[in-house]
């Protein structure tokens, strides 16, 4: 059984998973399939793993298959870079679509052959409203709209027009084509919506040979249908989308009768989840692509060193419900957190180094000490650090007026160093400006190991590299993106955080650190977990931040 597969198994109930289980003990379904329907027109962000683990999750718990497909109606906003970003990342979550790859557009024949369909029994007719007209006599939420005024032409007319409309004579916008349904529901979804558009513009697959695209309600339940899906999930903006899907899925001699259902999208705090202003980050240059680490996408996630283990096992625990509800940020980080406590292996690394020199140290010795790399997983094993006489430690380790709860090194204190000795700081070293550039300290050799034979304690163990074989490394610390709770998403670029990106350009890192992958993050010893960068090159390495040891995030939010 392969991890998704065991997850699957554990995943938790819900009204989703009851629907299912009831159809195949009722023998409505003999066997389940589910698609994920992503639009081609930006990147796969955390709320779309929501789906995608829902979807594929139902299809493999329930012995069934999950398609992929591809809802691409809209050429003006698709892009084969989003398509092949899309499959990536959906492999990279964990999931496999097997032979089970659809684009909507591969029904586009089959789609124009059902609304002649809908012509032909009375069902569809062309509109030459222009939009403003249709939108100004679509009536409101408390009234009725009225009917257009080529509501009833002929079924001749109406073909020829869509024939014509197909053939590419009229520009953009000069027509559509409107299911007949009923201009005064109460429902504005079935008040005569459009079914077609015209549209003069070159489709990634189909090139030129459509000048009419179907909207999302015509193309989504038939390709459900000649699918063969049984289950259509989606998120719940699409309720009142329901009556058409049934309708139209009644009125068509569609192959097979799928049922739509409608679950709670997911939100984040602190986080925006819309394509539309994702776009905007990445067009406007407020992020470094699609992968910046800051974005809730999961290129960027993978990027910034968030296993795809953790987004599943955040999306199980959160679960499925029917009412919308926004979900802490820090929920996420600190599942992530508890996945890398697990598998991450430990390193020393200093951010901000100050160095310090051993005085009774002898000079030009070395020696090796033994570091854990898991505290609690002792087949990790362990590997060997070289202690000297210069060495780095962490800046913020040291105070030279200490306040009182402050138990780090300051002048006249002993502490640990890490898997090493205990060390006393004898003496501060000053530039000119008065800024601390070194510390003169003294070890007790007696203490090897970390610990002091004579039963002494210290209040404080640092981490520390080696001044001659650390590597110099920048580190980049990622704060969030938008510092309010919940961004206004129509003015986001005043709500940006200025100081979401953090570069440290000098940290030293232990030397085991130049031979990690980036698939593998570690823990900073005391500071967090971080993996490689794609932008390390073989003499500069690049580190992320992925998260830090403590949740940060009722800071921020207290702050803001
Ligand atoms: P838009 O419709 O604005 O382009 P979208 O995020 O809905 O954006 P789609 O490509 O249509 O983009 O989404 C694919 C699937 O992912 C849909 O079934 C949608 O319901 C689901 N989905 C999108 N956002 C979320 C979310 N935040 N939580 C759960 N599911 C989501
Ligand atoms: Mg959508």
């Amino acid at each position: 059984m392969s991890v998704v597969e065991k997850e699957a198994r554990e995943a938790g109930q819900d009204f989703i998973r009851d629907i299912v289980r009831a159809d195949l003990e009722s023998g409505r379904h003999k066997s389940i399939v589910t698609r994920f329907p992503p639009e081609p027109n930006g990147y796969l962000h955390i709320g779309h793993a929501k789906s995608i683990c829902l979807n594929f999750g139902i299809a493999e718990e329930f012995g069934g298959h999950c398609n992929l497909r591809f809802d691409d109606t809209n050429p003006t906003k698709e892009e084969q870079e989003y398509i092949d970003a899309i499959r990536r990342d959906v492999r990279w979550l964990g999931f496999d679509w097997g032979e089970n790859l659809f684009y909507a557009s591969d029904y586009f024949e089959k789609l124009y052959e059902w609304a002649e369909h809908l012509i032909r029994t009375g069902k569809a007719y062309v509109d030459d409203q222009s939009q403003e007209e249709m939108r100004a006599t679509r009536g409101t939420l408390t009234e009725p709209g009225t009917n257009s005024p080529f509501r009833d032409r002929s079924v001749e007319e109406n073909l020829d027009l869509f024939r014509r409309m197909r053939a590419g004579e009229f520009p953009n916008g000069a027509r559509v084509l409107r299911a007949k349904i009923d201009m005064a529901s109460g429902n504005i979804n079935m008040r005569d919506p459009v079914l077609y558009r015209i549209l003069h513009a070159e489709h990634p697959r189909t090139g030129k040979k459509w000048t009419i695209y179907p909207s999302y309600d015509f193309a989504h339940g038939q390709s459900d249908a000649i699918e063969g899906v049984t289950h259509s999930i989606c998120t719940l903006e699409f309720e009142d989308h329901r009556p058409l899907y049934d309708w139209l899925i009644e009125n068509l001699p569609v192959p097979s009768q799928p049922r739509q259902y409608e679950f709670a999208r997911l939100n984040l705090t602190h986080t925006v989840l819309s394509k539309r202003v994702l776009t905007e980050l990445v067009r406007g240059g407020h992020v470094a692509g699609w992968d910046d680490p800051r974005m809730p996408t999961l290129a960027g996630l993978r990027r910034r060193g968030v296993p795809p283990a953790a987004i599943r096992e955040f999306v199980r625990r959160i679960g499925v419900a029917k009412a919308n509800s926004t979900v802490d940020v820090g929920m996420f980080e600190f599942v992530i957190r508890e996945h890398l406590n697990r598998t991450a292996q430990r390193r020393m690394a200093v951010l901000r180094p100050l160095k310090i020199v051993i005085e009774n140290y002898p000079e030009g010795r070395c020696e090796e000490v033994e570091a854990v790399n898991h505290p609690e997983d002792p087949t990790a094993g362990t590997r060997h650090i070289r202690f000297c006489r210069e060495l780095f430690i962490e800046r913020d380790d040291f105070m030279e007026n200490p306040p009182k709860k402050f138990f780090r090194l300051s002048p006249g204190t002993e502490v640990r160093l890490r898997y090493a000795y205990f060390i006393t700081c004898r003496e501060v070293v000053k530039d000119a400006t008065g800024d601390v550039v070194e510390l003169r300290c003294v070890y007790d050799p007696t203490t090897k190991g970390g610990n002091a034979p004579d039963g002494r304690k210290v209040k404080a163990t640092l981490h520390w590299v080696s001044a001659m074989d650390s590597v110099p490394a920048e580190v980049r610390l990622y704060n969030p993106l938008f510092t309010q709770p919940d961004p206004d998403v129509a003015n986001f670029a005043t709500e940006l955080n200025p100081n979401s990106l953090e570069v440290i350009a000098d940290a030293r890192l232990e030397p085991a650190l130049a031979r990690s992958k980036s698939n593998e993050p570690v823990q900073f010893e005391r500071q967090g977990y971080f993996c490689p960068d794609p932008d390390s090159s073989p003499d500069r390495l690049v580190f992320n931040r992925t998260v830090g040891l403590r949740d940060t995030w009722a800071k921020v939010s207290a702050a803001g």
